[in-house]
C-alpha cells in the first residue's frame, strides 16, 4: 500500500499556514532569505528526516521527505531555501568516514550546522560535468583549491559546502568522470581566505551565487571517500534529489490547480462563472490528470528508492513528468486568471516563475530524455 504520510503532511500544512503568500511575496520582491520559515522547518525536525536516528535525525525515507516538500509547495511556499539541507548530507552519510559523520551529522540534524551548498556547476562546463576546471591539488596536509562555480545556491546561508573539484586531469583517467573528488568544505574558515561569494540575481528568489576559489587551502581530511571517485559518490545522491524536486513540482501543480479552480468558480464574466466555459475547465481538468499521473511515478520512484532498489529510470521520469505537469498547470493557471494572473498579489506570477526552474535545474529536461533514450531504451548515445 502506498504510504501517504498524512500526519506529516498535516503538520507541514499547520506550519505553512504561518507563512502565507504575502510572506513569500515580500521576500521575492526584496530577494530576501526566508529565515523564519527555515527556522520553523528546522525546529519541527522536517529538515532532518533523512538523517539516521543515531546522528540525531528521524531516520525516515525519501517518501517522507517528498511528502514534506510537496506540501510546502502545495501551500504556496517554496522549499528551495532549505531543501538541500535535507539531502546534500547523503553523500557524507554514504561515503564519509566515521569521524566525518560523527563530526558533522549531529550538528546538521540539529540545524546548528547548515550543509546546503552544493557546488558542481561551472560557467564553462555546463551539463558536461566531466569538464569542470576547478582543481584541488594536494600539498602536504592540505588541498589547494582554485577555480570558479556558478549557480551555487544558498552559499551565503550555509556553513558547509559539498564541492566537486578535479584532483586529476580528465585525460588521465579511463573515463571522463574519473579524477574528480568531492570535499566537505567548511566555508566559515575559508571565507576571506581564498573563498569569495558573489550573489547572482535571477528570475526567482533562489539565493544563488557565484563562488570563487583563489589558492584556498583546506585541510586534507575535507576529502570525502577516495580521491578520484567523487563523481560516483555524487551520482547516487542525484536520484534522491530528482525525486524530491519532482515532489516540489507536484506540490506546485496542485497549488496552481486549486488556485485556478477557485478563481474559475468565483470569477463571473458574461453573467456566468468563467469555469462554466469548457475552454477554461478543460485545461484545468487536463492539468489535474497530468499531475495525478506524474504523482504516481514520483511515488513509484520513492518506493523503489526506499526499498533500496535501482530507481534511475523512475527518478528521472518522475522529475520529467512532474516538471511538465507543474509547467502545464502554471500556464493554465495564469491563463485562467487573465490579466490578474500578472498581478503580484495573486502569487500566480511568482509561482509561475518559480516552477519554470524545474525544466532546467537540477537537470534539464533534455538531459533526462537523453538518459532515458540511452540507458533505458538502448538508443545510441547522442552526445
Ligand atoms: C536557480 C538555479 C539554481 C541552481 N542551483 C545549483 C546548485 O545549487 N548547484 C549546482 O551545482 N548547480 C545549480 N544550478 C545549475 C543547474 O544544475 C544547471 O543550470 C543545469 O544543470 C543546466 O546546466 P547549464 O545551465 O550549464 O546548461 P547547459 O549545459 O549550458 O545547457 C543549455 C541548454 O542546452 C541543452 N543541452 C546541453 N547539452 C545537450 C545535449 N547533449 N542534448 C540536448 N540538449 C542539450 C540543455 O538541456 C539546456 O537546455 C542551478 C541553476 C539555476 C538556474
Amino acid at each position: 500500500m502506498m504510504e501517504t504520510y498524512e500526519d506529516i503532511r498535516a503538520s507541514v500544512r499547520a506550519l505553512a499556514a504561518g507563512f502565507p503568500g504575502e510572506y513569500w511575496r515580500t521576500l521575492d520582491r526584496e530577494r530576501g532569505y526566508p529565515t523564519a520559515f527555515v527556522q520553523a522547518m528546522t525546529e519541527a525536525g522536517f529538515l532532518a528526516v533523512l538523517i539516521p536516528e543515531a546522528y540525531g535525525g528521524s531516520g525516515l525515507g525519501i517518501g517522507a521527505a517528498a511528502a514534506i516538500l510537496e506540501e510546502v509547495h502545495k501551500q504556496g511556499g517554496n522549499g528551495g531555501a532549505c531543501h538541500a539541507q535535507m539531502y546534500v548530507m547523503g553523500t557524507l552519510l554514504r561515503h564519509g568516514s566515521e569521524a566525518q559523520k560523527a563530526a558533522y551529522l549531529p550538528g546538521i540534524a540539529a540545524g546548528e550546522l547548515r550543509l546546503q551548498a552544493f557546488a558542481v556547476t561551472e560557467p564553462t562546463s555546463g551539463t558536461d560535468t566531466s569538464r569542470i576546471r576547478t582543481t584541488a591539488v594536494r600539498d602536504g596536509d592540505a588541498y589547494v583549491v582554485n577555480g570558479q562555480k556558478v549557480w551555487t545556491s544558498r552559499a551565503e546561508h550555509s556553513d558547509l559546502m559539498l564541492l566537486l573539484a578535479r584532483t586529476a586531469p580528465r585525460e588521465a583517467g579511463e573515463k571522463p568522470h574519473d579524477g574528480m573528488s568531492v570535499f566537505l568544505l567548511d566555508m566559515r574558515q575559508a571565507l576571506g581566505h581564498g573563498l569569495s561569494i558573489r550573489p547572482l540575481r535571477a528570475m526567482i528568489n533562489h539565493h544563488t551565487t557565484e563562488v570563487f576559489f583563489d589558492e584556498l587551502r583546506i585541510p586534507a581530511d575535507s576529502l570525502i571517500g577516495e580521491e578520484g571517485r567523487g563523481f560516483r559518490y555524487l551520482l547516487d545522491g542525484l536520484n534522491a534529489e530528482r525525486i524530491l524536486i519532482a515532489a516540489e513540482a507536484i506540490g506546485d501543480a496542485r497549488w496552481f490547480i486549486e488556485k485556478a479552480r477557485t478563481y474559475a468558480t468565483e470569477r463571473v464574466v458574461f453573467d456566468r462563472p468563467i469555469g462554466q466555459n469548457q475552454g477554461i475547465q478543460f485545461p484545468i481538468a487536463r492539468a489535474y490528470a497530468a499531475t495525478e499521473a506524474a504523482d504516481l511515478m514520483v511515488n513509484k520512484a520513492a518506493a523503489l528508492f526506499d526499498g533500496g532498489e535501482a530507481c534511475g529510470a523512475e527518478a528521472n521520469m518522475a522529475k520529467l513528468l512532474a516538471a511538465d505537469a507543474s509547467w502545464q498547470a502554471a500556464d493554465m493557471c495564469l491563463q485562467t486568471h487573465g490579466g490578474f494572473g500578472f498581478a503580484e498579489e495573486y502569487d500566480v506570477e511568482r509561482k509561475f516563475r518559480e516552477t519554470r526552474l524545474f525544466q532546467v535545474a537540477p537537470i534539464s529536461t533534455n538531459l533526462v530524455l537523453a538518459y532515458l533514450a540511452e540507458h533505458v531504451l538502448g538508443l545510441p548515445r547522442s552526445y
